[in-house]
């Protein structure tokens, strides 16, 4: 098989101590996709353009690249966050502050409307910080009140870009604020969306950017992903769970249940019936999950029952080669998010869902039609083998 033989350990990165341990500290251990492409290039300080889903770690990513090239002077803003929002103003400013946790001199700030303006200015005044994110407008605002001075910049990164470039008047703003900044410096900028046309202007920002495209829906038509799905009744799954582990050939399963109860029951079950299985769910504490998951990916137990995907990256799916929808995901992103993994490693895996009644049925259209894929009706287990 192709593993990609990519960085598994953040402790791989070379990270200052300091960032490190912050890092271990929020319980951060395997870098995810987009984190793997994106953190190398970016701490040598390359423009980056990268789009990839909500929660695959693009926040996480910049905000761990600009800090580990951060050399914080006080009086000088290094690194600037534009977003369009409060809240993700809020929420990004939360990040940079779990993140340099351990860097007691670094100052962040966040500045946008409905506060009033005097008390930005004054933390300008009186503690100028390192790090200030902000929404366009309030941004600008501060500028041309002189308190804001961008000229020591050395990291520029636009927060959802294509929000912020799309309409003409936060696009307006945001290009003043650009012109204040000096020529010299990195450019990254991140959005769950980017059309051709947005990626034209983005580049526009840009010096030779790096682009990194995590285009979900080309994926799931792209790689060896088989998917059928098997019509019966909501009494006849265990049945027919226990017929399919007899007859497929499989190196490791993963089999996603909709509660708590369905995965510890179905789990008993299995281990009575001598199936080497194990079960993870939202019930349980961190610890215990981690420590569950770790004994799926040592090999210890090949059919794993879970409620959901906690986090990414946890999963080592190369030996996976059948995912089993016990029940049907409650809506078609949550499908998406639990088999785009598992096609990564150019390995041939079987998605099987069980469809039991007309929302079922109307779930599993919806994701054909978005993702423009054929899922068949599997009518004898026999005739599908995993090879
Ligand atoms: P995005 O910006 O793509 O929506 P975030 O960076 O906000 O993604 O990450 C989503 C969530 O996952 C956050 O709670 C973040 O702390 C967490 N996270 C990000 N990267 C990792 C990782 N490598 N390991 C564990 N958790 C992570």
């Amino acid at each position: 098989s192709q593993i990609s033989i990519a960085t598994r350990s953040f402790k791989d990165y070379l990270f200052k101590p300091e960032l490190l341990r912050a890092v271990m500290n929020c319980g951060f251990e395997h870098p995810s996709e987009v984190q793997q492409k994106f953190i190398p290039q970016a701490i040598l300080g390359t423009d980056i353009l990268f789009q990839a889903k909500s929660g695959m770690g693009k926040t996480s990513a910049f905000v761990l690249a600009t800090l580990q090239q951060l050399k914080p002077i006080d009086g000088q803003i290094s690194i600037i966050v534009i977003c369009h929002t409060r809240e993700l103003t809020c929420s990004i400013g939360r990040e940079y502050e779990r993140f340099c946790r351990y860097m007691p001199s670094v100052k962040v700030s966040t500045f946008f409307g409905g506060v009033p303006i005097t008390n930005h200015e004054d933390v300008l005044k009186n503690n100028c910080p390192h790090i200030v994110l902000g929404t366009p407008g309030r941004i600008l605002a501060l500028i041309k009140k002189e308190v804001l001075n961008l000229c020591y910049i050395k990291h520029f990164i636009l927060d959802s870009c294509d929000y912020l470039l799309e309409s003409f008047d936060m696009r307006r703003d945001v290009q003043e604020i650009f012109k204040m900044t000096p020529h010299e410096k990195q450019v990254l900028m991140c959005s769950t969306k980017l059309s051709k046309e947005m990626r034209t202007i983005c580049k526009k920002f840009m010096h030779n950017p790096l682009e990194i495209y995590m285009d979900d829906e080309i994926k799931l038509t792209n790689h060896d992903l088989r998917q059928y799905y098997i019509k019966l009744h909501e009494n006849e799954k265990t049945q027919k769970l226990a017929n399919l582990l007899d007859k497929l050939e499989f190196t490791q399963l993963i089999i996603f249940v909709k509660s708590v109860s369905r995965c510890i029951d179905l789990c008993k079950l299995l281990i009575e019936q001598n199936f080497p299985a194990i079960g993870i769910h939202s019930g349980m504490a961190q610890e215990e999950r981690l420590a569950r998951y770790k004994q799926f990916n040592d090999f210890q137990t090949r059919i794993l029952i879970t409620t959901d995907l906690f986090g990414h990256d946890i999963i080592n799916i190369e030996r996976v080669n059948i995912i089993l929808h016990y029940d049907m995901p409650e809506d078609i992103e949550t499908y998406l998010h639990r088999i785009t993994r598992a096609g990564h490693f150019g390995r041939k895996c079987l998605v099987l869902t069980f469809v039991t009644n007309e929302n079922d049925t109307a779930i599993l259209n919806k994701v054909q039609s978005r993702f423009e894929v054929q899922i068949t009706e599997m009518m004898n287990e026999l005739e599908i083998t995993t090879h």
